[in-house]
């Protein structure tokens, strides 16, 4: 078999230097642990980015992309199949109803599909955007455009776009960003990229409050948050009686199959016209089965209450540990941070990665958590027990570094 360091040199050979030549090449995975090039076994705490919600190999996944790569791969959006409207079926019900759904393949798609959706249905008069600093909605021009992190939006501007920028969470700045020439606020309800940074309480309901005092549509993304990651099918559903007027959703939905969705609610459900948008692959038979076998996992499962309380367990054990380079953690469900003191996550990374666990520097002092949602409180103590080594590894490595 191909060792991972021919395959990382390959990887550098063949491959734009965008993502920089990850350390570790997985060839492998069982449930909640993967293997690499070199056979050596990992508990997986970062699935993928919060993407295999089932972990690796569930039967329940496994069965539905085979039995509809057998049956029908792919239709185009020239033609109806039935796994796409059972979809589409099951998120409206999901999001209680009043809604209708338009299929991507990724994240920033969904994103894009609700910039053009909000622009549709914006009377005229309105000209700009309201987005989150520090916030993460995708790659792609329009999406990125209303992507806070300054870093990756500024070298490819301008955008053709009037993004404002508030601080996330400030609904007084909201308030006073957000007029009748506004189209849209972007904003998500924790902010996954920035290091699962979560708004203060009330914050969601207080967007809708400004979008209906001036009519800018509130397009809310879950594309990290949504699909059970933390114990609710989405995260605005943990405040009462907020609805957005468009829900993004992608990376969890597929269980690891490429698929987005722009969930518009209300008027948003109808603002296409024929002709608006599409996309060749989106709606795809394949992610759809995928997505329809997350859903029902997650019911038969019980993987919504699952999530809760292993995730709850999660933080009181990260809470109960007492380490100078640990200040702490934020998040919910199965989607964490542990807060460092120093700005040491990328050798916390590393240091985890060679005591057998996968998690993601996702900040320079923040290191992301976000499990497969059928991880077990075993699993979770084994890294609890691992969690005070790595990190006298990780304060001991940047040292040396210094
Ligand atoms: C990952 C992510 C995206 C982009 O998704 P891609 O599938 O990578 O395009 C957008 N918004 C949020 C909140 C994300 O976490």
């Amino acid at each position: 078999m191909t060792s991972g360091s021919d395959l990382r040199e390959r990887f550098a050979a063949s491959l734009m230097p965008n993502y920089g030549v990850p350390p570790v090449a997985l060839t492998l995975g069982r449930g909640c642990e993967v293997y690499d090039a070199d056979g050596r076994q990992y508990l997986d705490l970062i699935a993928g980015i919060a993407v295999s919600s089932l972990g690796h190999g569930h039967p329940a996944l496994v069965n539905a992309v085979a039995r509809q790569a057998a049956t029908l791969a792919h239709t185009s959006n020239l033609f109806v199949h039935e796994r796409e409207v059972e979809l589409a079926e099951r998120l409206v019900e999901l999001v209680g109803g009043d809604a209708k759904v338009f299929f991507a393949n990724s994240g920033t798609e969904a994103n894009e599909a609700a910039l053009k959706l909000v622009k549709r249905a914006a009377g005229p008069g309105r000209h700009y955007f309201v987005a989150s600093d520090r916030g993460f909605h995708g790659r792609t021009s329009g999406a990125l455009a209303l992507t806070g992190k300054d870093a990756i939006r500024e070298p490819f501007g301008p955008f053709g776009m009037d993004v404002r920028f508030v601080p996330h969470g400030d609904l007084d700045a909201l308030a006073e960003a957000v007029d009748e020439h506004c189209v849209a606020v972007f904003t998500e309800p924790t902010q996954g990229e920035a290091g699962v940074v979560p708004a203060p309480e009330g914050y969601l309901a207080g967007v809708r409050r400004v979008c209906d005092d001036t009519g800018a549509a509130f397009v809310l993304d879950e594309i990290q948050s949504g699909i059970g990651r933390t114990g609710r099918w989405f995260a605005h559903q943990a405040e009462e009686d907020v609805r957005p007027d468009v829900l993004t959703l992608a990376k969890g939905l597929g269980g690891g199959l490429p698929i987005g969705a722009c969930v518009g609610l209300g008027r948003y459900a109808d603002a296409f016209d024929r002709g608006d948008h599409g996309s060749t692959f989106g709606g795809n038979p394949v992610a759809c089965a995928a997505a329809l076998a997350v859903i029902d996992t997650i019911e038969n499962e019980g993987l919504l209450a699952h999530t809760a309380v292993v995730g709850d367990l999660l933080a009181e054990q990260i809470d109960a540990l007492d380490h100078p380079l640990l200040a702490g953690q934020r998040g919910s469900g199965l989607w964490r941070a542990l807060e460092l003191t120093a700005p040491h996550a990328a050798h916390v990374q590393e240091q985890a990665a060679v005591r057998g666990f996968l998690v993601n520097a996702v900040a320079p002092d923040a290191v992301r958590i976000a499990p497969p949602l059928v991880i077990t409180p075993e699993e979770i103590g084994l890294f609890i027990e691992a969690l005070p080594t790595i990190l006298d590894a990780a304060e001991a490595a940047a040292t040396k570094e210094q």
